[in-house]
């Protein structure tokens, strides 16, 4: 069983990733590669040297279970009452083995817990954590399944069975739409979008626009971040408006 877990950053006060205030653990590896990515550093699964004002680094520490739990606990006193947790990415349930090991720990403690996540994900890996997950926020990004698979190397198909099997579990608590002119937010994978959220009308939905926040991330690893024009608060606000009439929760949020 993987006993560690491999991690980029620990960011502590987080606002936007599940309620209240969290500590968001960036785990290093993801199952999917979106050209508007801006944690590049999240991508590999392997460790990364980078080099930032002359200085090196490594992106990317292994961590055992004990050692990251006691790292979290440190935080307990901001969580309040409705805080927690978060794990985002890259894509945390890729390494659901350690993973499990750290959420076991955390829910001893009756800590709440949150995974941000593109799902693009084997089935065994999220049953094995989804017993301990108490809020999951999911991506929806490309439905075409050829486009889909060309542009992120993601199967839709089995992306929507583990987005079935999440909201029967009850534990789906968010959607959340990277908005992106080439790709997500084009009309016909916004027709996509919509028959796919009216499926789940109960679950609400943030939108944003993708942004180029993470280019100095891409320089310091020596490569070049894909550029998109993003698109525009005024645009999402009235795509956020045609999904209300369509009687679906959504808000326009920044990340
Ligand atoms: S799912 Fe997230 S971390 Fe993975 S490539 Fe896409 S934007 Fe980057």
């Amino acid at each position: 069983m993987q006993r560690q877990l491999m991690v980029t950053n620990i960011q502590r006060m987080c606002f936007h990733d599940g309620p209240g205030i969290r500590t968001t653990v960036f785990t290093k590896g993801c199952s999917i590669h979106c050209p508007w990515c801006s944690n590049p550093e999240n991508i590999s699964f392997r460790p990364e040297y980078y080099e930032k004002d002359g200085i090196r680094g490594i992106y990317g520490k292994e961590y055992p279970i004990s050692e990251l739990v006691g790292i979290l606990l440190k935080d307990q006193d901001f969580w309040d009452v409705d805080g927690g947790v978060t794990f985002s990415g890259g894509e945390a349930l890729m390494q659901a083995e350690a993973l499990q090991g750290v959420l076991e720990e955390l829910k001893k403690l009756q800590i709440h817990t949150a995974v941000e996540t593109a799902l693009f994900i084997p089935v065994g890996k999220l049953k094995l954590v989804l017993p301990h997950i108490d809020y999951f926020i999911v991506d929806i990004k490309i439905l075409d399944q050829k486009i889909c698979h060309k542009v992120l190397g993601g199967n839709v198909e089995d992306y929507k069975a583990n987005v079935e099997m999440l909201y029967n579990s009850g534990r789906l608590k968010q959607f959340r739409i990277p908005c992106c002119p080439e790709y997500t937010f084009t009309e016909e994978n916004k027709k996509l979008l919509l028959a796919f959220l009216k499926q789940y009308p109960d679950i609400p939905v943030q939108v944003f626009s993708i942004h180029t926040m993470g280019k100095k991330k891409y320089e310091t690893l020596n490569r070049t971040m894909w550029e998109s024009r993003g698109v525009e608060e005024r645009i999402l606000a009235e795509y956020c408006q045609s999904l209300k009439k369509e009687g679906i929760n959504a808000e326009f949020i920044h990340i």
